[in-house]
């Protein structure tokens, strides 16, 4: 397995190969999660590229960036083991420089929900991935259902850019109990680990009512009954393309909570 570090490097790499890229873009500290994109990229592709940067435009201040898990050696070995061909390592020095040009996320989509209580936040977010996918060129690019407002603005991205990239979405992988995988996990407590499965278990329930009624007020009431967590900051209902709706549409509804347990933030969600 090659390990790149430089942008240089990696665009070398990638301009010796041919045939089909799979990429798979990630922070680091690998899990089961990221695991599921790495194996679909794996499976559909004849090399597949991951990306491990903890990328800091994408964090506002007052963020956890310093303190964002990193296990750079542990996450060779998963890849190595998944059959990854090349890690791209980059550092902000060589992805970054003093006065750039900048790329705006959408005026409205990218600055709500995610977007409005952490403003700035996609605008990092696609400078990031655009430039990833300008070194990495790939064929196809897995992204998780997990972060679904991510996922709808890099397809719009790649819409607005004519990007020629297939985008794959890739469901959730949750522990056995429901918590939806995240590097941000290992900052729970046993008590707030418990409390952070309310998240998971008011979305099911969320689901198996919209099998009943479409009042999305009856729903929310009912989620918020079961949520445990120490301040919620949203529970939304949209379609697939982030228009908020006023009442369930089955086959094109996401249902998203964003909530703190204790001092860390979750994201989680559930498609209808
Ligand atoms: P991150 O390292 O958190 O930036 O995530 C890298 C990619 O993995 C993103 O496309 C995420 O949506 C995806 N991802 C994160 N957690 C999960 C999960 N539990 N299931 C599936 N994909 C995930």
């Amino acid at each position: 397995m090659k390990i790149l570090k430089t942008p240089k490097e990696a665009q070398e790499y990638r301009n010796s190969l041919k045939g089909n890229i799979g990429f798979v873009p990630t922070m680091g500290a690998l899990h089961e999660g990221h695991l599921s994109l790495i194996k679909k990229a794996r499976e559909e592709n004849d090399y597949v590229i991951v990306s491990i940067f903890v990328n800091p435009t994408q964090f506002l201040p007052g963020e956890d960036l310093d303190k964002y898990p990193r296990k750079l050696q542990a996450d060779f070995e998963i890849c190595k083991r998944a059959g990854v061909d090349a890690v791209f390592t980059p550092n902000a020095k060589n992805m970054y420089s003093d006065d750039e040009i900048l790329i705006k996320a959408p005026k409205i989509k990218g600055y709500i929900l995610e977007g409005f209580f952490r403003p700035g936040h996609f605008d990092g977010v696609l400078q990031v991935v655009n430039k990833l996918f300008n070194i990495i060129k790939p064929t196809k690019a897995y992204f998780g259902k997990k972060d679904a407002q991510q996922l709808y603005l890099i397809n719009q991205m790649v819409k607005n850019f004519f990007f020629d990239i297939e985008i794959i979405p890739v469901d959730t992988v949750r522990e056995k109990d429901g918590l939806a995988l995240s590097s941000r996990n290992v900052y729970l407590s046993t008590e707030e680990r418990k409390r952070a499965l309310s998240i998971s278990k008011a979305l099911k329930r969320a689901a198996k009512l919209s099998s009943k009624t479409d009042n999305i007020e009856e729903i929310k009431k009912e989620m918020e009954k079961i949520l445990d967590v120490d301040k919620l900051q949203y529970i939304a209902f949209v379609d697939r393309d982030f228009n908020y709706i006023n009442k369930i549409i089955p086959g094109n509804t996401i249902i998203l909570i964003a909530a703190y347990i204790g001092s860390t933030r979750l994201i989680d969600n559930i498609w209808i």
